[in-house]
């Protein structure tokens, strides 16, 4: 069967790219199943550039079927910020309470209905060398609002502050498989698992 490399250490990622593509006669590494890998320099200008980057090096240096996503918070009342930023936010030695709480800081005194925001999510797959060398991108977003404090313990990242209004929740305060229904990356591959049968070659599941 072909092997589908996810190209992220991030397990809450992981597991949503697995139950969107589960069900494709693939079989899906993770990049632990590798044990080592070439560190990826994430210094594109966009959501895609820096996708496809990552998929690429993973692609070549793995020889499989690659699929990397990069995906980040887009802040309108923030010009935008943090963006292809979102990890590092808060620093190269940050992590989610800290840029959570830098998040909640650079808004302090902006009204609520200047909160308005989006995820994005770019997903790239990479075909190395040995299947004939193509790649493709996919760009999805969900569209919400920055929360004025943390809300539920479920997700990661900028989950517990992103409210959805639909829900009137945030999504740190639904499950995994509700947030896939309606969240970026969901939307994103669930668009790839529609046209991935007809990019690459896949042999029927046994
Ligand atoms: P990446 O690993 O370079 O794509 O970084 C994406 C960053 O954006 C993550 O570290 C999170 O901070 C944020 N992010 C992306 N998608 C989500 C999501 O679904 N929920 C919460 N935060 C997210």
């Amino acid at each position: 069967m072909t092997e589908l490399l996810v190209a992220t250490t991030n397990q809450g990622k992981f597991a949503e790219v697995h139950a969107f593509l589960k069900s494709l006669p693939l079989t899906i590494l993770s990049l632990k199943s590798l044990g080592s890998w070439p560190a990826v320099v994430e210094d594109g200008a966009t959501f895609e550039e820096n996708a496809l980057k990552k998929a690429r090096s993973l692609a070549e240096y793995s020889g499989m079927l690659t699929l990397a996503d990069d995906s980040g918070l887009e802040v309108d009342a923030l010009n935008g910020a943090p963006g292809i930023y979102s990890a590092r936010y808060a620093g190269e030695e940050g992590n989610d309470d800290k840029n959570n709480e830098k998040l909640l800081r650079e808004l302090h005194g902006v009204a609520e209905g200047k909160h308005s925001a989006r995820f994005v999510c770019a997903l790239a797959l990479c075909a190395p060398e040995s299947h004939g060398m193509k790649e493709w991108t996919v760009r999805e977003s969900c569209e919400g609002r920055i929360a004025f404090d943390l809300r539920g313990q479920n997700g990661f990242g900028y989950d517990p502050l992103f409210f959805y209004p639909p829900f009137s929740k945030t999504f740190g305060e639904i499950d995994r498989e509700t947030k896939a229904t309606v969240s970026h990356r969901g939307k994103a591959l669930k668009k790839l698992a529609g046209i991935l049968p007809s990019l690459v070659d896949l042999e029927a599941k046994p």
